[in-house]
């Protein structure tokens, strides 16, 4: 330390009692101080940021007695970069500064000889990369200043292990926002996968992993090292997977292997997977069967007894000369009896392997084909066939086989019996049905040609179905009795469709379900016991090494969200969405971001975001989705304000509509339904996305009823008593509804909650954006009906929003242009003010000119200002009543008019 003669070293007690040094200056009734203190030269040490913290004491110039205007509470820290590490003299214009330093409140108590002082704890920070090293600097303009002690220090990111590569300590940048780009080495036992990488941000922390290593083949990960597979198990291959029990019938004797070895007399053919159990060879095949002419031989069997565990078998056939001079001139054609057994490749490796020989004469041909087949006895179910001898038996005739099958199935199903006679008893057929036949002989030469086909029918049933009187007379009836049955549910159908407008679609529905019991309903994952087990069952696992992560697009509860491509293999690559669990992750915390992932994996609609599957085998865990090129709904409504035509925007909420008509279906319940939480990809597809609300909800009652309720979004009786149903949602879906409509405004503007809620329950509504068609505020009205049982369903709204697009012309009439108010709304202005429960305005409006519901149309809230409706809430209850009222009374015309 370098100090000028007013700054003193002195001793003084510390909260502890434990004397200290310290530098103190105190030259408070003088003007013009400058007096300077310096360190020592500081190695920077590869720092490119320093941190400075100082504690210090400064009196208050009030508790000084007779000070003058000259007393100061601040001092100045300065820096000077140097690579001289004993300059003895530098110039104070050599300096820069860093901070004027004042004291805060945060103080504690420090006794300084007689006196009770308070400890300040400063931290400033400062880029240092020009020198070696650098020198500090107090400067002093007339304060009373102790100064107890300085540290100097900078941050590293500590050595970690990320996806099996060691990244080492490493020192942050020198800006407040730079990040370092560091590169990983693999541990122990590990290749590189993709390069590893993460950055070191400037707090010290780790950022953005990318790439990793992945154990070796024989190890498998344990913690981040890769340790050898135990005796009896092995890995094959570099994966993130770990070691896998020897398949059956194969054992491991030492660790880290990559192979199993086959119990003796099992065997693995070459093209094996290591995964796949050692096999016996399988057993001879049977029934071998030929069929000989004077050229050519046709062999026929049935597959092996015993498979030996496979199921891969193949027939290979050898054709030996056995004696000189009876030479084989034809190719043998070798035709497995069984057409289905699958044709693999021809056998490579001995083990695998079983052998039948036949020995064939090709001396003397097989018999010639039966010439004519009769029918003895028909019945409903059997038939009595018989045949002559063939005309050349060539030889004694050791059996008959008799091929048959239904005319209509052709030979693509067919039965076949043997007989040692010339007759057989076929049974078992269906009755008045067509049957085809063929027969022929076997010699000792093998079979000769099947018989050209034979038909015979069947009998029919005793008693046919229609034809005698009783029952013409029983179809009659039933016919008359299914009009009738039509007539009353007709008149039901109107009587119910005159009672409500949304009435027909929900029976429809109702019918649906009671049609479709098997509809498939939602799990709540939670109620696993162990959560992995929920994940497993309902996404599916994805290789770390087929997601390319590219870049940063989001923030989400539980970290970044980036966008990538997912390769999978035998698929094409595709982007993605990728949201992952950042480091340090609580239990719950991991419970609650793979929840979503559950949730959505039961979920396969066009309009629900799809899930394309999970990382949870490896850090970080990621969720991954199908890729929304633009984004959320609600931004990119607002980038694109007024660019669509009402088609284009019904045909967002419909999708809406029919996404959660499918969540509805499955009884699942979203609970933050608003458009932020709606995806949008490039074919302006909307998708429901965001399945974490419910959960958080249940799981703290009552921070959630405070803090995390969407109040805007949120039906009133889900926010005073938490009754979510798919009916809350609907009114979610209103608002997401109004959002849309007024390309992403936000719902009820800056009123705060406590007022919106106050509003809805004075039977406020959110009156129709700029442009709004009268019909889907109308819609959005019915979604915010007070009685939830009021409200339409999901597939009524889905039914509505179709109806709207097949008739764009119900589009067209918006709330302002529209003019049927003028027509209907007289001077009711002072029963319907009492209606609301404002008539106190009702002497200054008509003061004011307004003597008619559409005069008060054009009323504003500058307007209510100047004639003194100053209460908010009353004003935009006037507004918002004044364009409800006059949409229900279009609306009752319309229905005259328009089949809504
Ligand atoms: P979330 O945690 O789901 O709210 O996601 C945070 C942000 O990341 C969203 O607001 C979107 O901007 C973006 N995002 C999330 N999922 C996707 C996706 N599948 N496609 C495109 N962007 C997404």
């Amino acid at each position: 330390w370098f100090f000028d003669l007013q700054w003193e070293e002195v001793s003084i007690m510390d909260e502890k009692n434990i004397p200290i040094r310290t530098y103190q200056v105190c030259n408070v009734l003088e003007p013009n101080q400058n007096n300077w203190l310096r360190t020592d030269w500081i190695h920077r040490s590869g720092a490119q940021r320093v941190y400075v913290e100082v504690k210090f004491t400064l009196r208050d110039c009030n508790s000084l007695p007779g000070v003058t205007g000259t007393c100061k509470e601040t001092f100045n820290l300065y820096y000077h970069e140097s690579n001289e590490d004993r300059e003895s003299y530098i110039k104070e214009s050599s300096f820069i500064k860093v901070d004027t330093v004042a004291a805060d409140e945060s103080f504690t108590q420090v006794d300084v000889g007689d006196r009770i002082m308070k400890l300040n704890t400063e931290v400033r920070d400062v880029k240092v990369t020009t020198r070696k090293g650098f020198y500090l600097a107090f400067q002093d303009v007339g304060a009373c200043i102790a100064l107890v002690s300085v540290r100097v220090f900078y941050k590293t990111c500590p050595l970690t292990i990320r996806n099996l590569a060691t990244f080492p300590d490493t020192v942050t940048g020198a800006d407040t926002s730079s990040l370092v780009e560091v590169r990983g080495s693999c541990v122990n036992q590990s290749e590189e996968k993709e390069e590893p990488k993460m950055y070191c941000g400037a707090d010290g922390e780790w950022l953005v992993p990318i790439g990793g290593c992945l154990c070796s083949p024989g190890y498998e990960d344990k913690g981040g090292v890769c340790k050898a597979c135990s005796v009896g198990f092995y890995k094959a291959k570099s994966s993130d997977t770990g070691c896998s029990k020897c398949p059956p019938h194969s054992h491991s004797l030492r660790d880290g292997a990559t192979v199993c070895d086959c119990h003796s007399g099992y065997f693995h053919a070459d093209s094996d997977p290591p995964s796949m159990a050692c096999t016996q060879p399988p057993s001879a095949p049977q029934q071998l069967i030929s069929v000989v002419n004077e050229t050519s031989v046709v062999l026929e069997w049935a597959p092996p007894r015993r498979l030996g565990g496979r199921s891969d078998t193949s027939y290979s056939l050898e054709c030996l000369i056995c004696q000189a001079g009876s030479h084989n001139r034809g190719a043998g054609k070798a035709l497995p009896r069984n057409h289905s057994t699958p044709h693999m490749p021809p056998f490579q490796s001995y083990p695998i392997v079983s052998q039948l020989s036949l020995s064939i004469s090709l001396s003397f041909p097989a018999p010639s084909p039966v010439s004519f087949i009769q029918a003895t006895d028909v019945t409903r179910h059997s038939l009595s066939l018989s045949w002559q001898q063939p005309d050349r038996p060539n030889g004694v005739i050791l059996e008959y086989e008799v091929k048959f099958y239904e005319k209509d199935q052709k030979e693509r199903s067919y039965r076949i019996m043997r007989t040692f006679s010339r007759s057989v008893d076929v049974t078992g057929l269906n009755p008045l049905t067509v049957y085809v036949f063929h027969a022929r002989a076997r010699t000792a030469a093998g079979y000769g040609e099947f018989s050209g086909p034979f038909e015979f029918s069947t009998n029919s049933d005793p008693f046919p179905l229609i034809g005698d009187g009783v029952n013409s007379a029983f179809l009659l009836l039933s016919v008359s009795g299914v009009g009738i049955l039509l007539l009353i549910s007709a008149a039901v159908f109107i009587i119910s469709r005159r009672r409500n407008k949304y009435s027909k679609t929900k029976q429809d529905s109702e019918e649906e379900k009671h049609l479709n019991p098997g509809v498939k309903i939602y799990v709540d994952p939670f109620t696993y016991e162990d959560p992995d087990q929920a994940i497993h069952e309902f996404a599916k696992e994805i290789d770390v090494s087929s997601i390319h992560i590219e870049r940063v697009i989001g923030m989400g509860e539980f970290g970044e969200v980036c966008s990538g491509r997912l390769r999978v293999q035998g698929k094409r690559e595709i982007y993605v969405a990728i949201k992952s669990l950042k480091a340090g992750y609580s239990d719950k915390q991991r419970r609650d971001f793979l929840s979503e992932a559950s949730i959505m994996g039961q979920f396969d609609h066009p309009n629900i975001i799809r899930l394309e599957g999970v990382v949870t085998r490896c850090k970080p865990l990621m969720i991954v989705t199908e890729y929304m090129e633009n984004g959320s709904l609600d931004a990119f409504l607002r980038k694109h304000d007024g660019q669509f035509t009402v088609i284009q925007l019904v045909g967002m909420l419909r999708g809406i509509a029919s996404g959660m008509k499918y969540l509805s279906d499955m009884s699942y319940v979203h609970r933050d339904l608003a458009a932020r939480n709606i995806l949008v990809n490039s074919n302006l597809v909307c998708k429901v996305s965001d399945f974490g609300l419910s959960r958080v909800l249940e799981d703290d009652p009552e921070a959630a009823y405070t803090t995390r309720i969407p109040i805007r979004w949120t039906a009133p009786e889900a926010i005073t008593y938490r009754k979510f149903t798919t009916a809350s949602d609907v009114w979610s879906y209103g608002i997401v509804m109004w959002e849309v409509v007024s390309y992403g405004e936000r719902p009820y503007w800056d009123m705060n909650n406590q007022d919106v809620i106050k509003a809805i329950e004075e039977g406020y509504r959110l009156p129709a954006p700029m442009d709004c068609p009268v019909v889907l505020h109308q819609l959005m009205l019915d979604c915010w009906e007070r009685e939830r049982a009021e409200r339409p369903t999901f597939s009524q709204i889905l039914n509505m929003l179709d109806k709207l697009i097949r008739n764009p012309g119900t589009l067209s009439s918006t709330v302002l242009e529209s003019g049927v108010g003028s027509e209907v709304c007289v001077s009711v202005i002072p029963e319907w003010l009492q209606s609301i429960g404002l008539e106190r305005y009702r002497d200054t409006l008509a003061a004011a000119g307004y003597t008619s519901l559409d005069s008060l149309l054009t009323l504003t809230h500058q307007e209510m200002d100047r004639l003194g409706i100053i209460t908010p809430t009353h004003q935009d209850i006037l507004i918002a009543s004044v364009q409800q009222e006059m949409l229900s009374q279009m609306q009752h015309i319309q229905h005259t008019m328009v089949p809504v």
